[in-house]
């Protein structure tokens, strides 16, 4: 286990208390009622923080299914942060784990795996993070020797503090209660990855976890909800991948389409994509196309 400074314990520290502070934030809404302008500010955080999260934190900063120019990932990890998504050496070092240990007991967020005997559900919805579990074992070293990434990992609150003072700048009260609401969302949309994409859906791809694909996931996470691809493909700049009769299908994945996006403006190239022999390869046939009750890895 890592030996964290003081400081970084504190700074770490004040991302689940601004969590915690946006759930209750979030009431403001009811004194204040919405307006259209307030409705518009809630979707629009969510959809940018979200695409920050899932395009920059998780498919390019830990899995580096494309590469960027080095501005491109800072910014978006700034975003990331703002999404209270903490910073991206602790973000990367628990999903690395995650991948590592998917659904064993050094998994730090599994459903199969509390060790708090709080529910499987709970648990990697969100109680993994108010337990000592939410201090990563250690931090990966690539994040770590870039000097802005470091700033941004033990600064990570800072851009989400900064968006609800511009939020409440903006609109006072509504518009503060408004980013609340949406940050509170967010969160909760990104941890049913965790969660729902390993209790419910299917498995069309052999893995040796509990990975699911879950259309209502990947509707909350802009394409992260076809999960089961990406535990097979970790690399995989694209996730709506499926089998349906022995055929490849493609599926909705707004995250791709972003990469795409930046790929056309000059500001992604070399997209990783499974070849149609390694997606047919690892494809269950369909008498095994549904899962099966849990079966831990030692
Ligand atoms: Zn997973
Ligand atoms: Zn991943």
């Amino acid at each position: 286990m890592r030996q964290y400074s003081p400081l970084t314990i504190i700074s770490y520290i004040i991302g689940p208390l601004l969590i915690i502070t946006s759930h209750i934030g979030s009431l403001i809404v009811f004194k204040t009622g919405l307006s259209l302008g307030a409705v518009a500010w809630i979707i629009s955080l969510y959809l940018i923080r979200m695409l920050a999260t899932t395009g920059i934190y998780h498919r390019l900063l830990t899995h580096k299914s494309y590469r960027a120019p080095a501005p491109i990932l800072w910014v978006g990890s700034v975003v990331a942060a703002a999404a209270g998504q903490m910073g991206p050496s602790w973000w990367k070092a628990h999903h690395l784990n995650h991948h590592l240990y998917a659904d064993t007991y050094q998994d730090p967020h599994s459903p199969y795996t509390p060790t708090q005997n709080v529910g499987g559900f709970y648990w990697s919805q969100g109680g993994w993070l108010l337990s000592p579990q939410f201090f990563p074992v250690d931090l990966p070293p690539d994040v770590e020797k870039d000097v802005v990434l470091r700033v941004i990992d033990r600064l990570h609150f800072v851009p989400l503090v900064a968006l609800g003072a511009i939020s409440y700048r903006i609109g006072g009260l509504e518009y503060l209660g408004a980013f609340f609401l949406s940050t509170t969302l967010l969160f909760h949309g990104v941890q049913t990855v965790n969660s729902l994409s390993h209790i419910s859906g299917d498995q069309p791809f052999y893995t040796d976890d509990h990975s699911r694909n879950n259309r209502l996931v990947a509707f909350l996470t802009l394409g992260e909800g076809w999960h089961n691809l990406h535990h097979a493909f970790q690399a995989s700049s694209r996730h709506g991948i499926t089998i349906r009769a022995g055929q490849i299908v493609y599926l909705p994945d707004p995250t791709f389409r972003f990469i795409k996006t930046l790929e056309y403006l000059n500001l992604a190239s070399k997209l990783r994509i499974p070849g149609e022999s390694a997606l047919l390869a690892s494809a269950k046939t369909g008498e095994f196309s549904l899962a099966t009750g849990p079966t831990l890895k030692p």
